[in-house]
């Protein structure tokens, strides 16, 4: 068969570096900024990477690998680092937009294991922290993130910038079986600490909230007061959005981990990739009352910069002297 576009990338990428079962490689990159779908609440995405290792079991991204001729399990395996984000980045900026919400981290985790050797998302921040007016949300389940917190806190200060950590359950051993190599959800929640003293505008997302798994009124209820305690500001719960590749992998671990649930997935998600409208309804619901109760915000808060305010004052002066 012959592989074409990002498929036969794929397939001529440089391997980097073995390491246990994982394999890096570099894969050369036409554009950073990818356009969203147009009901997302930001116009453009950046993944520094393809592929995450954290290999959450239900991650909806595995069909980026289907992309590439390889089956939903390399998604963990095989992590393909983009060639020069930060060059391509700065030109892209210059075309786009500032009106544009931009979201680092939806396909991968900007902060998976790789990120500490290559730092790409660290060398894509160093651009942004040279910008101001942007409006830049990043998602992730890594206590990594706290490496950067001076270019983090940075951006804070000339951008609307909100970074969503993502705890789907405070219980240790239920997030060891639902994200078997991401960060202990008590590290993500020592992360939101220092990113909300760091001046950092940080929220917590339950994303995905599964059903007979992680969507009790008790599960969402410890994790919107951890979430509080920690200092976040907002606390975010959508639904289980299962695609094909990502169901290849999640209902064969339904059935080992949960077997009482199994046939009621199976028939769930055989008639669609979504959950039904009444149960995103209920599920809206709760996480609205319970997001009061802890007095936390929804999705993404605007702010006005630091240095927005200073150019103010600044403007005011100049206008005295004249
Ligand atoms: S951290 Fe995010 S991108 Fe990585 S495997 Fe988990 S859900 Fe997928």
């Amino acid at each position: 068969m012959q592989l074409v576009g990002i498929a036969r990338l794929a397939a001529q990428s440089e391997l980097l570096e073995a390491k246990r079962k994982v394999e890096y490689f570099e894969i050369p990159t036409r554009s950073l900024l990818n356009r969203s779908k147009p009901n997302m609440p930001f116009r453009w995405t950046i993944n520094p990477y393809r592929g995450c290792e954290f290999g959450c079991k239900y991650c909806y991204a595995r069909y980026a690998h289907e992309f590439m001729e390889l089956d939903a399990h390399a998604f963990e395996d095989k992590i393909y680092a983009k060639e020069s984000p930060a060059l391509l980045l700065r030109h892209e900026l210059a075309k786009t937009p500032k009106a544009d919400a931009i979201a680092i981290g939806t396909a991968t985790d900007p902060y998976q294991p790789a990120e500490r050797r290559y730092q790409l998302t660290r060398s894509i921040l160093e651009v942004f922290a040279k910008e101001r007016g942007w409006h830049i949300g990043l998602i992730t389940k890594s206590d990594l993130i706290t490496r950067d917190l001076d270019v983090l806190a940075e951006i804070a200060q000339r951008n609307v910038f909100n970074v969503h950590i993502t705890v789907t359950t405070t219980d240790e051993k239920l997030a060891r079986l639902l994200e078997p190599r991401a960060p202990r959800p008590e590290l993500r929640l020592q992360a939101v600490q220092k990113l909300r003293s760091a001046g950092i505008c940080v929220g917590v997302n339950a994303n995905p909230v599964m059903p007979g798994i992680t969507d009790s009124e008790q599960s969402l209820d410890r994790v919107a007061r951890a979430a509080k305690e920690h200092g976040a500001f907002t606390l975010g719960g959508g639904p289980l959005y299962l695609p094909l590749a990502a169901q290849k992998v999640f209902l064969p671990f339904v059935e080992q981990e949960f077997p009482d649930l199994a046939a009621r997935y199976k028939k769930v998600f055989e008639a669609s990739v979504y959950l039904s409208k009444p149960y995103k309804e209920a599920l809206s619901e709760r996480v609205r009352r319970i997001r009061e109760r802890y007095g936390l915000a929804a999705g993404i808060i605007e702010y006005r910069p630091e240095l927005w305010a200073e150019e103010e004052q600044l403007d005011l002066f100049d206008t005295l002297k004249s």
